[in-house]
């Protein structure tokens, strides 16, 4: 356990729904967990007992990426788990893989003439997983290879693998469902007689939805807050000059409103308590973060490539080191748009980042 995460309370210990399963974690809020092949292994989802249009069934949030793996899990979910009432809507809080992958097949699965069973998300998400499902914008592609040369990344092999991850995303999402409705920031949503709210939050995804739950004392976090590691924050080729990072930490500090003993439901890790510590300890870790690479630029002009060694002190594979690239420009950027550093391009086209005073 790292020394952040030893001092969040997990109210529910070391238990975790065994797969295929669900453990009821408040009232009428059932955990799922499912396996993810990559080195963040597995995915929180949820299902909330509800009623629609008059009838009874279950809200799903979020859904797994697209393999056979998940779809046998969730059968099994289906089979065990739902008393025998149907999927009524699927809600996703944001568009990456793990989350929005097998909402079109849910929503296939559990629609009827009568009843279409309907995806629920933020407009920004629907639509950038739309585009990104038929042809990547923003994780591989040669526009992305020429995103990360322009901040360091100049090692051939790299850049030809990720050239050669174009299909990325829509490997994972192959398709999203034609319809939704949409999520906006405030808005309430009426789940199993109880009142949840819609929190946008930004830096992450597009526009994420959190949902609260005031009666229940709930906050399905999604990726906004995890407890074992910080939520990626990234600069993504699409959107050359953002500053996600400055979203972020603003977005986590619109949460602070909510109670001290809510009960944080996250996308990956354990639930628990202690949302206002896990937003104070998240704001340290990036003003750390801000203040190596500040020092770091001090001593010579340096680009995103060169933070890696300073702001990741590990060795990356090549999925690890695009994320970390993207991680890399978002601190610089943040720099950049508080006015303490300025950027300008070398020789060889690169951005490298100095003190602006
Ligand atoms: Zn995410």
């Amino acid at each position: 356990m790292n020394p952040f995460e030893i001092q969040l309370h997990y109210p529910l210990g070391e238990q975790l729904p065994t797969p295929g399963a669900t453990l009821e974690v408040a009232p009428g809020v059932r955990w799922i967990r499912m396996g993810l092949p990559f080195a963040l292994d597995h995915i929180n989802l949820w299902l909330l007992r509800d009623t629609l249009d008059g009838r009874e069934g279950w809200t799903v949030v979020d859904c797994c990426v697209s393999r056979d793996e998940a779809k046998a899990q969730w059968e099994q979910v289906f089979a065990t788990q739902l008393q025998g009432l149907p999927v009524l809507r699927v809600i996703v809080t944001h568009m990456h893989p793990d989350h929005i992958g097998l909402a079109h097949w849910l929503c296939e699965r559990w629609s009827t003439p009568a009843h279409p069973c309907r995806l629920w998300i933020s407009a920004t998400d629907y639509y950038t997983a739309r585009i990104n499902s038929r042809g990547d914008i923003s994780f591989g592609g040669e526009d992305a290879a020429r995103f990360f040369a322009s901040h360091g990344l100049t090692d051939p092999a790299s850049l030809d693998q990720v050239r050669a991850r174009g299909g990325y995303y829509a490997n994972m999402v192959p398709a999203v469902p034609d319809h939704f409705h949409r999520l906006l920031d405030g808005g309430a949503l009426e789940i199993g007689g109880r009142t949840w709210r819609c929190i946008a939050g930004y830096g992450h995804a597009p526009e994420h939805m959190a949902l609260h739950c005031e009666a229940l004392n709930v906050l399905i976090a999604g990726d906004m807050v995890l407890p074992r590691i910080s939520t990626n924050v990234s600069v993504h080729a699409v959107e050359p000059e953002a500053d996600p990072l400055s979203a972020f930490l603003a977005s986590i500090d619109r949460l602070r409103v909510l109670p001290p003993d809510t009960l944080v439901l996250p996308s990956h890790g354990k639930p628990f308590v202690s949302l206002h510590l896990r937003i104070d300890q998240l704001h340290a870790h990036h003003r750390d973060r801000l203040e190596e690479v500040l020092a770091a630029c001090t001593q010579r002009p340096g680009s995103a490539a060169d933070m890696l060694p300073v702001l990741f002190k590990r060795a990356l594979d090549l999925h690890q080191t695009t994320f970390a690239m993207g991680e890399a420009v978002a601190h610089l950027h943040a720099l950049w748009h508080a006015g303490k550093l300025r950027r300008q391009r070398d020789a060889a086209g690169v951005w490298r980042f100095e003190p602006s005073a």
